[in-house]
């Protein structure tokens, strides 16, 4: 969460700084704001409430020369979205200005010990503490900007990814991460900085990752310098080539990323079976499996842990393991997991799933899961993200960039894997007859065109999305497989459109959400033919003597559920376990035409951000 920018160079930095905090913007919105330094030595800050479009219309009649500066876009942790609260934040005597994405845990101890020295507080945030605490340094024990940086974050404790600049040092430009994700452009005598790639990849394709617990100072005509925040010892940079192009970040012709991602997904799921699903052969191979296949073989038990869509998109897994491998799967919520102590053995295998592979929570969950022993696979989007760092083996989700808040592709990407994975271990583990493997690997040969039938009648969604935008809950219902489809639906609705959906097993909707039916409630039900049809068949029959109104998701051709329903979407007919590919896409376009009937900024959602990087 939250959007850092920067750059140092031979261009003008404004133009190039609200281009990155544009494309970052899916990170925070709370507030945007540019620091440069002019050509005359001058810090100018500037920063606004609201998008970065109100930062552009705020700095219209401004300064806004220089060849270096920061920016950013927030996503409030410490502070109210304010004026005030939004970064830069600049240091007591204005010489300094700084940039930061994550939390300063200790910033509280280090505020009253900075109010104690005479510094004067503007904002509410944990960030003013640090740009305060470098300029303490820099003035008590007379260190330049760079040493002052690094003293002061070996006081601090939390997560950051910061940039920082000095009015008397236009050639300098200061950074630093700890668990929050930062990326450094290397071009020809300039340098950009940036939460993820988007803002540099118009310009280069050379970067750098740091890793954690380093501070880097980047000068003008001057090679970058690493060092250890431990031991301050000098690291040498390993700069590596981006695979982004910059179409992958732009809407191409759609009105929002979310509904371009949508209509991504036949593309994304061909690249993320690409090299591992082998069509002629009908074959699984994933290095991950073919290398580490016996830990899985020999685990007792495997743990998935992730928040939210990742989540549902685990509790496919654990059907899956259970089903195609018969090893016991629990999923577990990583900000649970992580502190409640919980019993893990050495040979567990911990699958933690996240898009960006930044989410704080599973990454502490991975942490944990590591020190007591248990093998760690990871499923993430983000190529080099600290989810691929921290994990013993993993697959990548290759969906590309994905930058609606409301995650589309990035789940259906993660079930893809999940799938993939079970049946490649099931196949190792003979837990499988070649039959039923052949069956269900030629199934998933054919799911991308699958989807092209379901995204071919995004109209009839679309239509059916008009009659529902009065109401104000939806109950979602599904069992076995489409139980987690049902909750990744609610959730859906929720984020965008504001209205409060939940997502039920089917069956316990008789132990408490059946008093919530009436004429007025909107029902959607998950309900392929498969083995609980006729379970559910009667779930809806329950549903239809209360009077709901039912949405039903249905294979094509039953005629049963569609004398109950009172509109129907028909999917085509697959396996079973792969079914959740196929049944969450018309989830998503209900949930998103209803947004858009109902005026909602889909792309950037209230009080949402796309990269948890915060606990
Ligand atoms: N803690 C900082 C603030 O609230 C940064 C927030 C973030 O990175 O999400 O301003």
């Amino acid at each position: 969460m939250c959007g850092i920018v920067g750059y140092l160079g031979t261009q003008n930095a404004y133009d190039i700084l609200i281009k990155g905090l544009h494309r970052l913007e899916y990170r925070g919105y709370d507030s945007a704001g540019v620091a440069l330094v002019d050509n005359n030595g001058q810090l100018n800050v500037y920063k606004t409430k609201g998008k970065v479009s109100n930062l552009e219309d705020y700095c219209k009649d401004k300064n806004i020369n220089g060849t270096v500066g920061i920016a950013h876009t927030r996503w409030a942790t410490h502070g109210e979205p304010s004026d005030k609260n939004a970064h830069p934040h600049y240091s007591q005597s204005k010489n300094i200005a700084l940039i930061h994405n994550g939390i300063i845990e200790n910033y509280l101890s280090l505020k009253t010990f900075l109010s104690s020295k005479g510094y004067v507080f503007k904002s509410d945030t944990d960030t003013e503490v640090l740009v305060q605490l470098i300029e303490y340094m820099m003035n008590e024990h007379d260190l330049p900007l760079y040493e002052a940086v690094y003293q002061a974050l070996t006081q601090v404790t939390g997560a950051y990814a910061i940039g920082v600049i000095e009015k008397n040092n236009p050639n300098e430009l200061i950074t630093a991460r700890i668990a929050s994700p930062l990326i450094i452009g290397v071009g020809k005598d300039e340098f950009f900085l940036g939460s993820d790639a988007s803002p540099i990849v118009e310009y280069t394709k050379d970067v750098i990752y740091p890793e954690d617990r380093q501070v880097i100072r980047i000068v003008r005509g001057k090679e970058i310098e690493i060092r250890s925040l431990d031991n301050k010892s000098l690291i040498k940079p390993e700069v590596k080539q981006i695979q982004l192009s910059l179409e992958d970040i732009e809407k191409g012709g759609f009105e929002h990323f979310m509904l371009k991602e949508i209509f991504e997904q036949p593309k994304s799921l061909s690249l993320c079976m690409n090299g591992r699903l082998q069509r002629e052969q009908k074959e699984i191979i994933l290095s991950g499996i073919q290398n580490y296949g016996e830990r899985f073989a020999k685990a007792r038990r495997i743990l998935i842990s992730a928040c939210g869509t990742s989540w549902h998109a685990g509790l496919i897994g654990k059907y899956l393991f259970e089903t195609l491998c018969r090893i016991p799967v629990d999923v577990e919520v990583a900000s649970e997991f992580r502190y409640r102590n919980p019993v893990i053995y050495p040979d567990d295998v911990l699958i933690a799933i996240s898009q960006s592979g930044e989410t704080a929570d599973t990454l502490a969950a991975m942490e944990l899961a590591k020190k007591q022993g248990a093998f760690i696979y990871g499923i993430c989007n983000v190529v080099g993200s600290s989810v691929a760092r921290l994990t013993d083996s993993g697959t990548y989700t290759h969906a590309g960039p994905e930058i609606g808040v409301a995650s589309t592709k990035a789940f259906t990407t993660q079930v893809c894997i999940l799938a993939m994975t079970a049946l490649a271990v099931a196949k190792q583990m003979e837990t499988i007859s070649t039959e039923d493997y052949k069956r269900i690997v030629t199934e998933l040969c054919n799911i991308e065109e699958k989807i092209e039938t379901i995204l071919s009648k995004t109209e009839e969604v679309k239509e059916i999305s008009k009659i529902f935008t009065y109401a104000r809950n939806f109950l979602y219902l599904g069992r076995g497989f489409n139980y987690p489809v049902a909750m990744e639906g609610a959730l859906k609705l929720k984020e965008i459109s504001y209205i409060h959906a939940e997502g039920y097993p089917a069956a316990e909707m008789k132990h408490g959400p059946i008093a919530l039916i009436d004429e007025e409630m909107p029902i959607v039900v998950v309900a392929p033919r498969y083995q609980m049809y006729n379970k559910i068949l009667s779930n809806v029959v329950e549903v239809k003597s209360r009077k709901g109104k039912i949405l039903a998701i249905v294979t094509e051709g039953d005629t049963d559920i569609k004398r109950l329903a009172d509109y129907v979407i028909e999917i085509p007919q697959t396996e079973e376990c792969l079914s959740p590919l196929l049944t969450v896409i018309p989830l998503q376009l209900l949930s998103y035409y209803i947004a858009i009937a109902k005026g909602r900024d889909v792309d950037q959602q209230r009080n949402l951000a796309k990269s948890v990087t915060v606990e």
